[in-house]
């Protein structure tokens, strides 16, 4: 590695590098810090791109993470508009479209990630979207009036948002999804038997097991035909069948990446001085004692924290277990740890109360919970998974028994 940096850039201006440089800042970096994004927006958060913002409650400037005035007064150079089209790592300079060269001393790639594209005929018809960045939902908005008929292909936490949201819209909503239960990726059955029936009851035709062959229409959808011949009609399609990192940067110049650019604990990529962070990250999961790619808000402020903390040689933030969360109708689902693995599963309340927890176990200790509408089980529930703390099904599953006991009789 080499001496004190004095010029920092960071690739991507969105959640995870726009907290990068603000944590240096923060941490007292006094030389050169340069964000660079490609989109014409300054760091902005998305996930009110899927809830507040489709459904026309918030205004652009209020998802900005800091206020424009911010940057100049804290001397990190925005650059926006602009993609950097290639790193060179000996040479320590990253290429912009624009055709501006950058050195750097400390380079961080937090390019994030693209949503995945379907291979179907009539695919690149008008009318069919993804919902990543603001020009996407501001397409999709216009696209939204009263009556409009709006398909939704895959029933991921994004595709259950827009549609709950088109359905408060006045649209009529269809949600394809290929597997036999919604959010199948990121929780268990019954949390998708429980969204199943919200969205069904709301007035949602959700499709299970739905096989999508081509999409119908000339210029512009009017349809997506399934396996078994059924044409379902459409005025605009939202495709939300997951993301792809953006790591082609880094591959290309070398760095080791697998899906995700592999980084190590300090978020470092197998160049030491150059950082990946936020959804394009192939990061260990202490908790899990494994590596995985996360794609949450926690995700990348936690990297954009532990990128500078390690430029700067601080002590690293501690690590929190991962958490998300999302917003559906009157229901707040918030998750903290990761199920996969989980040999128990224990559900605390009665889903239809619209308040209840699911907690998974894996040789009974906690690795992730679900709480929907449900705080105490949620807050408690993600410090038990945070310390693998080993709890007994029998109390979980006991509403006589309080969260906060729950809590102070685990064991580890
Ligand atoms: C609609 C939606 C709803 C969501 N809801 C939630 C939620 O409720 N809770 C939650 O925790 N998470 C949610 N997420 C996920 C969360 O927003 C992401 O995990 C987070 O934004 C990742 O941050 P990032 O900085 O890695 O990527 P991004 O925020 O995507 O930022 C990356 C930026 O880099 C830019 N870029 C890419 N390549 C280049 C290049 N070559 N040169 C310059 N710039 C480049 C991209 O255009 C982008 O602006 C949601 C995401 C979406 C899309």
């Amino acid at each position: 590695m080499t001496g004190a940096p004095q010029r920092i850039v960071i690739i991507g201006a969105g959640q995870a590098g726009g907290q990068a440089a603000y944590s240096l800042r923060l941490g007292g970096f006094e030389g050169e810090i340069i964000l660079v994004g490609d989109e014409p927006a300054p760091p902005y958060q998305r996930p009110p791109l899927s809830k507040a913002y489709f459904k026309g409650e918030l205004e652009a400037d209020r998802l900005f993470l800091k206020p424009l005035d911010y940057y100049a007064e804290n001397r990190i150079e925005l650059v926006t508009g602009d993609a950097a089209t290639a790193i060179d790592l000996p040479g320590r300079q990253v290429a912009l479209a624009s055709g501006r060269q950058l050195g750097w001393d400390r380079l961080v790639i937090a390019t994030g990630a693209r949503p995945r594209k379907l291979a179907l005929q009539g695919a690149d018809l008008d009318g069919i979207g993804e919902l990543r960045t603001l020009a996407d939902v501001d397409r999709l908005k216009k696209l939204g009036v009263p009556g409009a008929r709006m398909v939704v292909i895959g029933a991921g936490y994004i595709g259950l948002e827009a549609a709950a949201v088109g359905q408060q819209l006045g649209l009529k909503v269809t949600v394809l999804e290929a597997m036999p239960q919604v959010l199948s990726r990121v929780a268990g059955p019954e949390i998708g038997a429980f969204y199943t029936h919200i969205h069904r009851e709301a007035g949602t035709d959700v499709r299970l097991g739905a096989r999508i062959e081509a999409f119908e229409g000339v210029g512009a959808v009017t349809g997506v035909k399934l396996a078994d011949g059924e044409v379902i009609p459409a005025d605009f399609v939202l495709v939300g069948v997951g993301v792809l990192p953006n790591m082609e940067l880094a591959l290309e110049a070398g760095l080791m990446c697998g899906n995700g650019v592999v980084v190590d604990a300090a978020m470092r990529t197998s160049h030491p001085d150059v950082y990946a962070i936020g959804d394009v990250a192939w990061r260990p999961l202490v908790h899990y004692g494994r590596e995985g790619r996360l794609e949450s808000v926690h995700n990348a402020i936690e990297g954009g924290k532990l990128a500078a903390a390690d430029i700067l040689g601080k002590t690293p933030p501690p690590l929190e277990a991962p958490w998300f969360w999302s917003d559906q109708f009157d229901l707040k689902l918030q998750t903290a740890g990761l199920w996969t693995g989980a040999d128990e599963r224990v559900v605390r309340g009665e889903p239809a109360s619209r308040a209840f927890a699911v907690f998974y176990l894996k040789e009974g200790h906690l690795i992730a919970v679900d709480a929907v509408n449900s705080a105490p089980e949620y807050i408690v529930g993600k410090k038990l998974v945070a310390a693998k703390a080993k709890v007994a099904p029998g109390e979980l599953v006991d509403k006589s028994i309080s969260m906060k006991d729950i809590g102070a009789r685990a064991s580890n």
